[in-house]
């Protein structure tokens, strides 16, 4: 699981540039549409000996080699749209400061920051500001068509027709969600199929439950027999799969033990497309807790599909940040005391929790899902049984985290949202702390605690699956950063800390969340969701004491939150109930709470959000750039590996476009 950037507090997410740069190009790079690019540091890199410098730039380089594998993922077409722009975008000989152009360098923008034509967060396909008898035009003269592996017409169709595959995953209740979906999963097969496809294989009574489908798409073969391709070497994806191979080989062979078997593992896996052998992988992973230098490489979530099954692809490379590790070092040593005092139904509690791992990462490279839109916290393997028998790794990304915190400096969101004067001086004082926090609770305990009642599997919830678990793991947060507990172990130095967080969290969930969602629009994602749910149904439970309260003052809309023991008291309720629904695998209720709480927006709200956001002038979405590193070589040995920052967004694009790409257009 991940904690993506919007679980920062929204005040976080939004920059401009005022303070003195602290580097060479500012923090903030690149800007267009509702996107802004930012670079990260990789502090600590200098000081590491070769070995684990050397291990990082191999599993750099495999991490950028799985890129087009997530374009394919996202829609099928994404290659050959992306393609026949940059050819276009390079080729190109006219005026570039034409509007034209302009807006179609704009596109190509996005569709870059998006790993496709559907936006990276909203999953809408993005509408194209340019003239299709113009881009026509351009793919004439310097496209060679009959190259192109679809037709023109089909292609400008793709690009231009904004009912044509106009959302890479719908998830609205009672429609087919599998062929309504343009993501590149399924295809030929309807959600029934799919369902009784999977249903006919699970085996109800394996303790280790294979995570069926996790690696290939489910389609039709020539006979019209059900069939999955596999994500493999010789399977589908394999020219990228070889890359990635061939650069983990390299990086296993400078890796020490435990590591060195680690990567062995994966390799035999990506060359198997074999399921049991990536539970193995995971497992030794997981049980790695040596190695300085750490990685994420495969086929990891499955936000993506439209039933979470699939996955798709991912990659990271980071290692550890030792002076930054006190504060989930402390979580991890209390992590025991946490479970115990959960306020779930005992019998869902862990008796003995197993393997909280929690670390402060520097992260070095990011790829594929991880890319350019960034998580800030990672919490793996994902598979039930796993992280029950051997426990899971949580990591927080600290230079991500700081790179956000230092571009979102003075940009007036705060005082445009938040009525309270003590809580926006409280948010300043501890908005960071708060946040870290939340954001360890979350990863190291939330994902990691309960447990399933006997019988239970994990896939009752279906669509559902994953705005429940997010909304378990924030509420898990929430309810303990505002414990005395935290205090009496050093975490924070007063419970301001969870006021500042919950004042921000409830004002976030109710309202300022939705200037990322079109006008008119239901809420899609899940970390979205789980955050609406959280506040409106607190609402509603604490509405006869006016726990949280909606305040109007000159014709603008307020949530103000009145009194934060009892809506800590709230968040522990429901906590009960979302771990009770997780541990029964109770379908019904998990459905019932999220439709009714976290899906549909008050459309004046809305409006009004959008309104006053809109004249912030914040763009609401951030990603990053890599940094580059290079082998510094003397008399045919490498000495030493050098970390630069080169690339501006769209070099870095085009750079991986032609150096990372080995996908055909069409897979
Ligand atoms: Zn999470």
């Amino acid at each position: 699981m991940t904690l993506s950037l919007s679980m920062l507090s929204s005040c976080q997410q939004k920059a401009t540039v005022e303070e003195p740069q602290t580097q060479p190009q500012g923090w903030i790079i690149d800007r267009f549409d509702d996107i802004k690019v930012l670079r990260y540091e990789v502090p600590g890199f200098e000081n590491l000996p070769l070995q684990q410098k050397m291990l990082i730039y191999y599993l750099s380089e495999a991490t950028k080699c799985g890129r087009d594998i997530l374009f394919d993922q996202n829609f099928k077409y994404n290659l050959t749209v992306r393609r026949a722009l940059e050819t276009i975008y390079s080729k190109y000989d006219g005026d570039r400061s034409a509007k034209e152009f302009v807006a179609m360098e704009k596109y190509l923008k996005k569709v870059w920051f998006a790993n496709g034509i559907h936006h990276h967060y909203s999953n809408d396909k993005f509408r194209a500001e340019f003239p299709r008898e113009w881009f026509e035009k351009m793919l004439d003269k310097w496209v060679d068509t009959k190259e192109l592996p679809i037709e023109k017409s089909e292609l400008c169709n793709i690009i231009f027709d904004e009912k044509l595959y106009a959302s890479r995953l719908n998830q609205t209740d009672g429609v087919d969600m599998v062929t309504e979906s343009a993501c590149n999963y399924y295809e030929g097969v309807t959600m029934k199929e799919v369902e009784d496809f999977y249903a006919a294989m699970v085996d109800e009574k394996d303790p280790k439950p294979i995570s069926y489908g996790l690696n290939s798409k489910l389609t039709k073969d020539e006979k019209g027999n059900i069939v999955e391709r596999t994500w493999k070497l010789g399977g589908m994806y394999s020219d990228a799969i070889q890359q990635i191979i061939f650069w983990l080989e390299k990086a296993q062979q400078v890796a020490e033990e435990p590591q060195k078997s680690i990567i062995g593992a994966l390799i035999n896996y990506y060359r198997t497309g074999d399921l049991r052998e990536f539970d193995r992988y995971n497992i030794l992973w997981v049980s790695d807790n040596t190695s300085n230098v750490d990685f994420v490489n495969g086929f990891i979530e499955d936000y993506g599909d439209p039933l979470g099954r699939k996955a798709s692809w991912e990659g990271t490379v980071n290692f550890m940040d030792s002076t930054a590790c006190r504060r989930t070092q402390i979580i991890s040593a209390n992590a025991q005391w946490f479970e115990d005092n959960a306020p779930i139904n005992p019998a869902f509690r862990k008796k003995e929790v197993k393997g909280v791992s929690a670390k402060v990462i520097t992260v070095a490279m990011l790829g594929g899902d991880c890319y350019p839109a960034t998580p800030i916290g990672i919490n793996l393997p994902n598979a039930d049984w796993i992280r029950k028998e051997y426990g899971s790794k949580s990591v927080t990304i600290d230079n991500i985290t700081y790179a956000y915190d230092k571009a979102a400096q003075g940009n007036g969101f705060n005082e445009e949202f938040m009525l309270r004067e003590e809580d926006r001086a409280r948010i300043k004082e501890f908005g960071k702390l708060g946040d870290d926090l939340h954001t360890d609770l979350h990863e190291c305990l939330g994902h990691g605690s309960g447990q399933l009642a006997p019988g239970v599997k994990g896939g009752e919830l279906k669509s559902y699956t994953s705005t429940l678990e997010e909304t378990r793991a924030d509420l898990f947060g929430l309810y303990y950063l505002g414990d005395p507990k935290m205090v009496e172990i050093g975490l924070i130095p007063s419970l301001d800390v969870a006021k500042a967080q919950y004042a921000d969290y409830i004002m976030n969930g109710m309202m300022t969340q939705f200037s990322r969602i079109e006008l008119g629009k239901n809420v899609e994602e899940s970390h979205m969701r789980n955050r609406k749910l959280i506040a409106e149904w607190c609402y509603e439970k604490g509405k006869k004491q006016n726990v949280i309260e909606w305040v109007k003052k000159d014709g603008k809309s307020y949530i103000v939150v009145n009194d934060f023991d009892a809506l800590r008291k709230l968040f522990g309720e429901l906590l009960f109930e979302v771990q009770r629904i997780k541990s029964t695998g109770d379908y019904e209720a998990g459905r019932k709470l999220v439709e009714d709480y976290a899906v549909k927006i008050d459309y004046d709200l809305h409006k009004e959000v959008l309104e006053r956001y809109g004249k912030l002038g914040i763009e609401p979405y951030s990603g990053f750039v890599n940094p580059d590193y290079e082998l510094v070589e003397k008399d045919g040995k490498v000495v030493d590996v050098k970390l630069v920052y080169k690339y501006n967004y769209t070099e870095q694009m085009m750079e991986y476009s032609t150096k990372y790409s080995f996908l055909p257009s069409i897979n």
